[in-house]
């Protein structure tokens, strides 16, 4: 799960980790009293799970109360890339000599942790890294043995970030490590790391992600899971039971079995098309659960065209088919569907869907043909 701004900070501050005196408000007389506590100048900023607030206009540096309650006013119900700004963070301002980046995240196919330190930050990493990789100085730590503090000395002098930040950047990477690892993050990024004019190291923003799995372990983690910013297809779906993870493609994916689900995701996007979502609705695909699959799917604004990808093994050729032809009856489908359907009684199966074939309905012999077709009916290769 993903951590607003201010719950990031509040994480950090638990393992020692510097961060600007705040508080998180939903509206602008909190916020003004907010400012008057912490102290002029204050920073307004948007807490919106995306990033580039600042470009966006939603951070907002104020230097007096009439100020704060202007920029509260404006940021407060602002829309940032489809967001809307509910709560605001008002915390008192820091001056900045320079902007570093700071990261933790588990590199999986080196089986190690992944740490990221940039004396060029402030801006997107993905930007430096495109622009000027070798501004990125990388330390991969093995799990098992843990960061030692002689090598993460190394790693901030190979960063060659101010010698002035070095002894509050060693301090704090080591103490976002422990936050990294007991925390159970998956990802810990501070961006920016500030070195201040009188020689002090500070997160400024905080991007904390953490391990779902872990809630057992942090009992106080359901507070973050309480304000987890949901996808509205995704409740839908959970709602009817179905295993369904929404994607940001076009193509609508319906598959019987986790693998086969993934498989169909996987080579929907070879041949150059891009999922809706993945969607499994298990081994039974009776009429109910694929009439429940069409609607989270027909509810989707994005899906252009409908894969329907199924193999029969317990459940016969001709069962789905019953189902899936009772599921359109019952459902008014606004994309074209393909269906591939394999396995026990397929023939069975096909010969019943058969009578039904049309521009909206459309059968395909082999998985990649049905993805190709899909995918040409989704537009073709779309982003
Ligand atoms: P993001 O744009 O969503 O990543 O938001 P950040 O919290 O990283 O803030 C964006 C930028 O606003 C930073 O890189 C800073 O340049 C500026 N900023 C944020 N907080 C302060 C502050 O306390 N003082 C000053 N002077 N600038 C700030
Ligand atoms: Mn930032």
């Amino acid at each position: 799960m993903d951590l607003f701004e201010y719950q990031g900070k509040q994480f950090f501050a638990r393992y020692g980790i510097p961060v600007s005196d705040g508080e998180a408000v939903t509206d602008v007389e909190a916020a003004v009293a907010a400012a008057d506590r912490v102290g002029y100048p204050v920073v307004v900023k948007a807490q919106v799970q995306v990033g580039g607030r600042g470009k966006a206009g939603g951070i907002k540096l104020a230097a007096n109360a009439d100020e704060a309650r202007r920029y509260a006013t404006d940021i407060i119900g602002m829309d940032i890339k489809g967001h809307t700004v509910e709560v605001v963070w008002v915390e008192h301002a820091s001056d900045i000599s320079e902007e570093y980046y700071a990261s933790f995240t588990l590199d999986r196919s080196a089986k190690q942790y992944l740490g990221m330190l940039s004396a060029q930050g402030g801006v997107e990493i993905e930007d430096v890294a495109a622009t000027d990789p070798d501004a990125i100085a990388k330390i991969h730590v093995d799990p098992a043995e843990g960061l030692s503090e002689a090598a993460c000395r190394a790693w901030v002098e190979a960063a060659a970030l101010n010698p002035a930040a070095t002894e509050g950047a060693v301090d704090i990477l080591m103490k976002l490590y422990t936050a990294y690892t007991e925390g159970d993050a998956d990802l810990v990024e501070i961006n920016p790391l500030i070195l201040t004019p009188d020689g002090r190291v500070h997160a400024l923003d905080a991007k904390v992600t953490l391990d779902d799995n872990s809630v057992f372990r942090h009992a106080d983690y359901s507070v973050y899971d309480e304000t987890q910013v949901r996808d509205v297809r995704e409740e839908a779906a959970h709602e009817k039971g179905l295993q369904y993870i929404g994607l940001d493609g076009s193509v609508g994916i319906i598959a019987n079995g986790a693998g086969l689900a993934m498989s169909t995701v996987d080579i929907v996007t070879q041949v150059g098309g891009s999922p809706a979502n993945f969607l499994d609705i298990g081994g039974g695909a009776n009429a109910d659960v694929m009439a429940g699959a069409m609607e989270v799917i027909n509810n989707d604004p994005k899906v252009r065209s409908i894969f329907i990808n199924i193999f029969g093994g317990i459940t016969k050729g001709e069962e789905v088919a019953n189902g899936i032809v009772q599921a359109l009856a019952r459902v008014k489908i606004d994309a074209p569907i393909v269906i591939r359907l394999d396995g026990t009684n397929a023939d069975e199966g096909r010969a019943i869907l058969e009578p039904h074939r049309s521009d909206m309905l459309q059968i395909e012999p082999t998985m990649r043909d049905a993805a190709r077709r899909v995918v040409e009916l989704a537009g073709g290769v779309s982003s």
